[in-house]
């Protein structure tokens, strides 16, 4: 066997085995010193003339990271080289959900085989609205014919090039619970009910943005402690993190990633004990003409995959 067939065949078998990298599954984990993120591949344009290509296989194709979130730091990409029959090939790489549907098509003319390209997807569907979250797979096909490129040497089984993609982040990384009566959305406080919910965790513990977006607000009072607003990106909602033990390293209008570090769990302002108190608001969001929704059943969820 040819070192590259051995290698496209490992990373074949890589990209089979259930749960087989979990050191690349972290794509909101914190890596905020690493500065912003690259920027998402361009969507190209189909070939005008008349488009053409030749058999085409996938000598290499790699996915990464396993998952990843909506607005996040690292973005579902791909990195693939072609063989084909012929010099050019006007190829499509198509994001696909798990219905089969294509959400997303970008468009390289000219690829010659051997040539390493990579894509980078934004998370945006082609009517650049937030792909819902989901199991998404990359695939390469012909633009002339739409026949699926598959891995060289392989029978006619398709490269399994997949991801998860999440569109919230749990905001609480470390030992948590959601408390009591008291600690739910609702519950009474003296002259108010409480409009968020408390997630109980020792102080100190990483705090990220649950969505990221822009910082809308940033503050510090005798109730809500040291906080911030963040505005989600291509979502109504805001998302309301208090009671934080330092003020937070972001300012107000600082764009922020989904699972971006935003400080950690305190008890400043009126709390009784380290907790976070997080607030879910509907749109137009926070104190802009939105009310706030009970939190729990997303936290939830989102702590069931984060
Ligand atoms: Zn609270």
């Amino acid at each position: 066997m040819a070192p590259v067939a051995a290698l496209a065949l490992l990373a074949l078998i890589f990209l089979l085995l259930p749960g087989a990298a979990p050191a690349a599954t972290s794509g909101g984990a914190p890596t905020a010193a690493g500065g912003p993120p690259p920027p998402p591949s361009p969507t190209g344009a189909p070939e005008t003339g008349s488009p053409s290509a030749g058999a085409i296989t996938l000598k290499s194709a790699q996915t990464g990271p396993r998952k990843s979130f909506y607005y996040g730091f690292r973005s579902p990409s791909l990195r693939f080289e072609i063989e084909s029959t012929q010099a050019q090939n006007d190829i499509r790489i198509d994001v696909m959900d798990e219905a089969g549907e294509t959400v997303r098509s970008f468009y390289r003319n000219d690829v010659e085989p051997g040539q390493m390209l990579g894509i980078r997807w934004d998370g945006n569907t082609a009517e650049k609205r937030p792909a819902p979250k989901g199991h998404y797979t990359f695939r390469v096909v012909a633009q002339a014919n739409s026949r699926i490129a598959r891995l060289a040497g392989t029978s006619a089984e398709p490269l399994s090039l997949s991801f998860d993609f999440y569109v919230y982040a749990f905001p609480v990384l470390g030992n948590h619970d959601f408390g009591g009566a008291q600690s739910r959305f609702g519950a009474g406080r003296s002259g108010h009910t409480h409009q968020g919910q408390d997630v109980m965790s020792p102080c100190g513990t990483p705090l990220v943005a649950a969505r990221g977006g822009k910082v809308q607000f940033t503050g510090n009072d005798s109730a809500a402690g040291i906080y911030l607003v963040i505005d989600g990106k291509g979502t109504p909602y805001d998302t309301a993190y208090m009671h934080l033990l330092h003020p937070s390293p972001l300012q107000t209008g600082d764009v922020v990633r989904t699972g971006q570090p935003i400080g950690f769990v305190g008890e400043t302002g009126n709390a009784q004990g380290c907790h976070l108190h997080f607030e879910l608001w509907a749109g137009p969001g926070w104190y802009e003409g939105g009310s706030p929704v009970d939190p729990l059943p997303y936290l939830k969820k989102w702590d069931a995959y984060s």
